[in-house]
């Protein structure tokens, strides 16, 4: 078999550059990806009863990059969708992120949005240098909130203390002094009309583009002649694990029907304190589907199972960056996505960075 292009890994990764190997560059290109499906995580499908669900956890489209949101708008129409997300904590669902509806509700008060300011500035904590995810709560909010809202469900989602991730993890929820109480403030919000697994079909609707389900790479690659090759999977896998296992957070998710048209209140409720599982997630309150029944997800952190979370704790970053010294040498791989670049990117970054390496390594 002969490719000038293969691409390891359907996700959006993996699609992204298929699409613009065969749109712009006009040539064939093999996509090999091991499950029996493409789309990758973003992946959703309509289960027994007839409900949208998204098979790997809610995925909730957000960007302040134009150029992001265009290319995709060139695949699906969106649904105007602004996330919501209830914490439950003390008895009470409370708006997540942080907001000064979030601390009335929590402390019962009626506070204006300068006294909310003041509130948090007399709680939050000086920490020297903000290193760890820990700090950037304590920093920001105090001891109080930190662990009511942030410590247990970030022990449950990791299985380590917030003092041992790094900031990124803890940073990608901000503090608001406002009462804006959407899950993301950002520009273009919404959900793929279709769902996202039509949008991944629309990517790759070109007779350039082959796809080759159900098969790890390593089974087929040395039969496949090709140029260049594109790796979207885990780098560790790539290098037989030459330094090590990098680690990866999985989840297992625990999908339920019920017969009933409504079962909470928000499209995503937070349990940071209370059960094993993280969050409830409600399909219908995403997708917007009307359905007499209703599915719900109920998601439980673990260390082993298919990859999902790059884990950002200094041991996996410092050997990771010695996989980077090897993936830099290479000349006819390139190593895109949140698996082989190891990195906790939303659906947004993984296109912003696949266009960019697209124009800076195989468009001339
Ligand atoms: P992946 O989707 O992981 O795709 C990699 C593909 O490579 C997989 O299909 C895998 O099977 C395949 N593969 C791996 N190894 C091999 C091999 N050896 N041979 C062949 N194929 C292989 N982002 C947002 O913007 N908003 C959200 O709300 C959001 N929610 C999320 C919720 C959860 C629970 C998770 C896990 C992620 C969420 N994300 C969200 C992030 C989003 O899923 C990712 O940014 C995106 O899917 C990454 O795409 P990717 O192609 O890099 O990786
Ligand atoms: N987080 C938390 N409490 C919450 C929600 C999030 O402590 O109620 C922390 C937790 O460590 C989590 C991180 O913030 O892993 C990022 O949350 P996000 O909702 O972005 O997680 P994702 O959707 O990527 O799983």
């Amino acid at each position: 078999m002969k490719f000038k292009y293969v691409v390891v890994g359907a996700g959006l990764a993996g699609l992204t550059i298929a699409e613009r190997i065969a749109n712009v560059l006009g040539e064939k290109v093999l996509v090999i990806e091991k499950r029996n499906h493409i789309g990758g995580n973003v992946y959703d499908s309509y289960n027994e009863d007839g409900i949208l669900i998204h098979n790997y956890g809610p995925h909730i489209f957000h960007t302040n990059d134009k150029e992001v949101y265009e290319y995709l708008s060139k695949f699906t129409q969106w649904n105007v969708f602004w996330h919501r997300v209830l914490s439950y904590v003390d008895g009470n669902l409370v708006p997540m992120p942080i907001s000064v509806e979030t601390i009335n509700k929590l402390y019962n008060l009626n506070l204006s949005t300068d006294e909310v300011e003041d509130f948090l500035a007399k709680r939050a904590v000086e920490v020297p240098e903000v290193t760890t995810s820990k700090d950037v709560a304590i920093s920001k909010v105090g001891i109080d909130i930190y662990e009511k809202m942030f410590k247990n469900y970030t022990i449950k989602q990791w299985g380590v203390d917030p003092a041992e991730l790094d900031t990124s993890v803890i940073s990608r929820i901000p503090v608001r002094l406002n009462r804006d109480t959407r899950y993301f403030a950002d520009k273009y919000q919404g959900m793929p009309t279709n769902g996202y697994t039509k949008l991944c079909e629309n990517m790759i609707a070109n007779k350039n583009i082959k796809v080759m389900l159900n098969t790890d790479y390593k089974e087929v690659i040395d039969d496949i002649e090709y140029e260049k090759l594109i790796y979207t999977g885990p780098t560790d896998y790539f290098y037989d694990y030459k330094y090590g296992k990098l680690a990866y957070r999985s989840i297992n998710f625990k999908f339920e029907t019920y017969t009933k048209e409504s079962y909470q209140e928000a499209p995503v409720v937070n349990y940071p304190n209370d059960y094993d599982f993280t969050r409830i997630t409600e399909f219908k309150k995403l997708t917007g589907q009307e359905h007499h029944k209703t599915t719900i997800l109920k998601e439980f952190p673990c260390a082993e199972g298919e990859p999902y979370y790059p884990f950002p704790t200094k041991e996996h970053k410092e050997r990771f960056a010695k996989y980077e010294r090897d993936m830099k040498k290479e000349k006819n791989v390139v190593f895109i996505g949140r698996l082989a670049q190891y990195r906790y990117y939303n659906m947004d970054a993984v296109v912003r960075s696949v266009l960019d390496a697209f124009s800076e390594e195989l468009n001339g």
